[in-house]
């Protein structure tokens, strides 16, 4: 089975939303094909372990309609890796794929113009949502100064795009050879260089149903982000490390010549402080280390990103 365009579907969870979804994105996919721009569209549904109907709901729909497909991962293994696999699948059959949310936030209408812009010559194309008036004030400020710190951090990253993207077979072939275990894909796709497009889009509220990234998730994906692609924060700390040795010496200078002055100083007060600044310093500087160390292990264990259980309406 080959097809020209795969939409890549991570769903874990979602068995409120996928009736919805399949109906909207199967109508994106009828649209192409009479406009001509695409011959045949498929709909790579990759079920990242739900607990719930999800993987009913895919079967079901992969039995009315040829056009939906689905894979079921043996595990949560993460919208990430969930999102690989779906790839991984898209680069064996597809002439190109397009990964978005099971939760229609982002407009499906943009691939449309993503189509036209990798028929137009762009290898990659970036959904970016031109603003979020319907995320949360949070969201949307620990969002902005995410990409911020990670293009300050030396990390690439597109502003304002997340995993709302097309990607040709050339793009996708190069992103699979990346050996790493780390998924931070938004970077890495970034990294890969090809020619590139943008499309703007409105992004909107979830369907129905929860976000599946509540806060604790957001902070460890940021950090994972950040810590797969930049070493800058190492730096950071071994700046650190030699500013307050600098401060030492200036201290050291400074008490002995008060001592010669035979001024004795109670410095009970200072002395508090900076042990407990310093103590606090060196936690943190061996939590980052510890981060990167935890990065080599998982590396190092060469760990795959997922097994399929079970797959629908592949022939
Ligand atoms: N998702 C997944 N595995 C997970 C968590 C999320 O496949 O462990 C999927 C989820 O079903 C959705 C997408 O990743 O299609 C993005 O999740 P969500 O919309 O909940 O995130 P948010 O938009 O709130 O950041
Ligand atoms: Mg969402």
């Amino acid at each position: 089975m080959k097809v020209d365009l795969a939409i890549v579907v991570p769903c874990y969870n979602e068995e409120e939303v996928l009736n919805e979804t399949t109906r909207q994105l199967t109508a994106v996919l009828a649209d192409l094909e009479v406009a001509g721009k695409i011959k045949a569209g498929k709909i790579v549904y990759v079920d990242d372990g739900s607990r719930d109907r999800t993987w009913e709901l895919i079967c079901s729909f992969a039995r009315q309609d040829g056009r939906v497909c689905g894979l079921k991962l043996a595990h949560n293994a993460g919208h990430q890796r969930a999102l690989w696999a779906g790839m991984e699948w898209a680069a064996g059959h597809a002439e190109a794929a397009v990964s978005i949310d099971a939760d229609l936030q982002d407009d499906v209408q943009a691939i449309g113009e993503m189509v036209d812009a990798w028929r137009g010559g762009a290898d990659v194309v970036y959904g970016v949502r031109q603003e979020r008036k319907t995320d949360t004030f949070f969201k949307k400020h620990t969002a902005q100064a995410f990409y911020r710190l990670m293009n300050a951090l030396g990390g690439e990253v597109v502003y304002n795009h997340a995993d709302f993207r097309l990607m040709d077979k050339r793009a996708l072939q190069a992103l699979l050879a990346y050996p790493e275990r780390n998924l931070f894909l938004r970077g890495m796709v970034a990294s890969l260089g090809f020619r590139t497009a943008k499309v703007y889009y409105d992004r909107k509220e979830r369907m129905a149903g929860e976000s599946k990234y509540p806060l604790g998730k957001m902070v460890s994906f940021a950090l994972d982000g950040i810590t797969s692609f930049s070493v800058r924060p190492l730096r950071y700390i071994a700046m650190l490390g030699f500013l307050f040795i600098l401060i030492a010496v200036v201290a050291i200078i400074y008490g002995v010549v008060v001592y010669c002055q035979g001024n004795t100083i109670p410095g009970w007060t200072s002395l508090l402080v900076s042990v407990w600044f310093i103590g606090g310093s060196i936690l943190l500087a061996l939590g980052i280390i510890g981060e990167y160390v935890g990065k080599i292990y998982k590396e190092v264990k060469r760990r795959p990103h997922y097994f399929v259980a079970e797959e629908a309406g592949m022939d």
